[in-house]
C-alpha cells in the first residue's frame, strides 16, 4: 500500500513525516510483529523510548523490513534516570545498541525532570557528531522550554506533549511557533478516555466526510501543524489511521473541534508535586 505523508521541516532542516506510528505499552513480545505490520501498511515514521522496553524489537523490526534506513525516521527518548551529560551519553550508547542503529533521527528528553540540562548538553554534542540527527524535548511546559532555549546552544528541534481534543494546547503551540519548535501530539486519541471513540460532535463531523473518529482527530491535529504518532496494535487500525490525506476538514469543523478544549490533562500533570517525584524517581535500569 502506497501513502505519500507529507513531511515538516524541523528548526535545523531536518524533515519529519507528520505522521508516524507510537509504541507506548506494545508489550515487548508483541512489538516485532506490531512494527513489523505498521510498516508493512506504511509507516515510515517510528515513536519509542528507553522507557517502553521495546527498543530491541522496534531494532529486530527495523531490520527485517529491509527498509533503506534513510527512508525511516526513528524516534527514542531519554528517561529521567538518565538525565545528566555523562548518564545522558551512555543512556543514548544503550538506545542505539538496542534499536541496532547507527543513528536516530530524533532524540528526546522524555520527562522535564532531573538534570535535563546536561542530558541537553550531551544531546548537543550527540547532534553535532550526527548520531541524533534532531533532538528535542516531550512534556515541557512553555516556561521550562524557554528557560532551556535560553540557556542552550542549540535550541529544540520538536516538543512531545500530550495533545487531542480535551487537551488542545493552543498557548503552548503559539509558544513554540514563535521559538520555531515543532509541536508533536502524544495521545491523540486520549487513549480513549472520556469516551473519545463514540464522541458525538466528532462522530457527526467524520460521517459528513465518511470518516472514522480517529481519522477526523488525526486530520484535525495535522491540519494544525501538529506531527502525530497514533498507536494500535491492530493492523485494521493501522490501515485506517493512516488514511488522512485524501480528506479536509472544513473551517468551520476546525473551529467545533476546537470548542471541545477543557484545558485539562487527562493524564499526568507534569507540574503536580506528586507527578513530579513518581515519574521523576522511577528507575528502568539498574
Ligand atoms: P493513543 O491516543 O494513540 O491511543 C491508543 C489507543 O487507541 C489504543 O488503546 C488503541 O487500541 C486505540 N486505537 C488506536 N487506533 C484506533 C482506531 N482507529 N479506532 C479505535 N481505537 C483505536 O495513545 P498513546 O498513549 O499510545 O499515544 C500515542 C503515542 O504517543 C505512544 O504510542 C507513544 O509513542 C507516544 N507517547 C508519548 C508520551 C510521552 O511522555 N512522550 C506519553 C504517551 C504516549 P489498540 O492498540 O487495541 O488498537
Amino acid at each position: 500500500m502506497s501513502h505519500s505523508i507529507p513531511n515538516v521541516t524541523l528548526n535545523n532542516g531536518v524533515e519529519m513525516p507528520i505522521l508516524g506510528f507510537g509504541v507506548y505499552q506494545v508489550p515487548p513480545e508483541e512489538t516485532e510483529q506490531v512494527v513489523t505490520d505498521a510498516l508493512a501498511t506504511g509507516y515510515r515514521h517510528l515513536d519509542t523510548a528507553a522507557a517502553y522496553g521495546n527498543e530491541e524489537a522496534v531494532g529486530r523490526a527495523i531490520a527485517a523490513s529491509g527498509i533503506p534506513r534513510e527512508e525511516l525516521f526513528i524516534t527514542t527518548k531519554l528517561w529521567a534516570q538518565d538525565a545528566g551529560e555523562d548518564k545522558g551519553k551512555r543512556a543514548f550508547d544503550a538506545s542505539l545498541q538496542r534499536l541496532g542503529l547507527d543513528y536516530v533521527d530524533l532524540y528526546l528528553v522524555h520527562q522535564p525532570y532531573g538534570d535535563y540540562f546536561g542530558a541537553w548538553r550531551a544531546m548537543q554534542e550527540l547532534n553535532r557528531q550526527g548520531l541524533a540527527r534532531a533532538i528535542g524535548v516531550s512534556n515541557f511546559h512553555p516556561d521550562r522550554l524557554v528557560d532551556l532555549i535560553e540557556h542552550s546552544e542549540t535550541a529544540p528541534a520538536v516538543n512531545q506533549i500530550e495533545t487531542h481534543p480535551f487537551f488542545q494546547r493552543a498557548a503552548d503551540q503559539e509558544v513554540m511557533r514563535a521559538k520555531g519548535i515543532q509541536h508533536q501530539s502524544w495521545g491523540p486519541f486520549a487513549e480513549g478516555r472520556n469516551n473519545l471513540f463514540s464522541d458525538p460532535v466528532i462522530t457527526g463531523i467524520g460521517a459528513s466526510h465518511g470518516k472514522s473518529v480517529a481519522q477526523v482527530v488525526l486530520r484535525w491535529l495535522i491540519q494544525r501543524d501538529v506531527v502525530v504518532i497514533p498507536k494500535s496494535v491492530r493492523a485494521d487500525r493501522m490501515a485506517e489511521n493512516i488514511a488522512v490525506f485524501d480528506f479536509a476538514l472544513t473551517d468551520e469543523e476546525m473551529s467545533r473541534l476546537a470548542g471541545m478544549d477543557t484545558g485539562a490533562t487527562l493524564f499526568f500533570d507534569h507540574r503536580d508535586p506528586a507527578m513530579v517525584s513518581m515519574i521523576g524517581t522511577r528507575r528502568i535500569h539498574d
